[in-house]
């Protein structure tokens, strides 16, 4: 199988999540491996936001492991955690409402210290054209597919090591679903590691390496 030379990217060992006394999330284990896209699919509920939180920091997972690289990273914050490579595309996009496209994207690379930002700036540019058109454009300006757009923009303007998107079809009219989706698969075959948060079992699974189903938080 594809991933059974590949390193071991982000391995996620028995973590467990609550809010409050009510478990969202109640134990699960899944590896992501270098190159691969690997898809969280379940419904509505079934704990996959959750997950995010937890790999990105914004939630503490109770219990349970994660590494990344093999290193332990449970307990870190957000911003250690996004300066490491693990950022997120969140669902409902996130987008800085007055600031321009332009702006939004360098947000994303508000962690970053090396030189090359526009270089990675013109990349985002070539896979979303219509951001470069309308680069002056107010964030909270842009249509929902736009927003998408943008949002994915801007976190790979954060060099991810792990690109984590939540639901990224959701609200979309059809034809943007297939834009996003295939920007997606473009991202990855780009050597962007992927994983993928999807209601939209299908699509999901016509683009994954491998696939993990969520059901009540297990
Ligand atoms: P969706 O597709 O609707 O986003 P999901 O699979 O991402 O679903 P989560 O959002 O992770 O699911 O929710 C998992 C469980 O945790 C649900 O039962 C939800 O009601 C609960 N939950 C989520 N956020 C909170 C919160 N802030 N406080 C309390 N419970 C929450």
């Amino acid at each position: 199988m594809k991933h059974d030379n590949a390193a071991v990217l982000l391995s996620v060992h028995d973590v467990k999540v609550a809010y409050g006394g009510i478990q969202a999330v109640k134990g699960i284990s899944f590896e992501v491996h270098a190159g691969e896209l690997v898809s969280l699919i379940g419904a509505n509920g079934a704990g996959k936001t959750t997950t995010l939180k937890a790999l990105t920091g914004l939630l503490t997972a109770g219990s349970g492991d994660i590494r990344l690289h093999g290193v332990s990273i449970r307990g870190q914050g957000a911003w250690d955690l996004a300066r490491q490579g693990l950022v997120m595309v969140p669902e409902g996009r996130g987008i800085f409402a007055r600031m321009t496209i332009t702006e939004n994207l360098l947000m994303g690379a508000f962690t970053r210290r090396d030189d090359e930002v526009e270089v990675d700036m013109e990349r985002v540019f070539g896979l979303f054209p219509r951001l470069k058109e309308r680069c002056s454009q107010l964030g909270g300006t842009l249509s929902g597919g736009e927003q998408q757009m943008l949002a994915i923009g801007r976190a790979l303007m954060a060099r991810p090591q792990v690109l984590l998107l939540d639901e990224p079809s959701m609200g979309l009219a059809p034809l943007m679903v297939d834009k996003i989706f295939e920007v997606v698969a473009d991202i990855h075959r780009q050597g962007v590691t992927v994983l993928l948060v999807e209601q939209n079992a299908r699509r999901a699974l016509q683009l994954a390496s491998r696939a993990y189903v969520m059901e009540s938080g297990e």
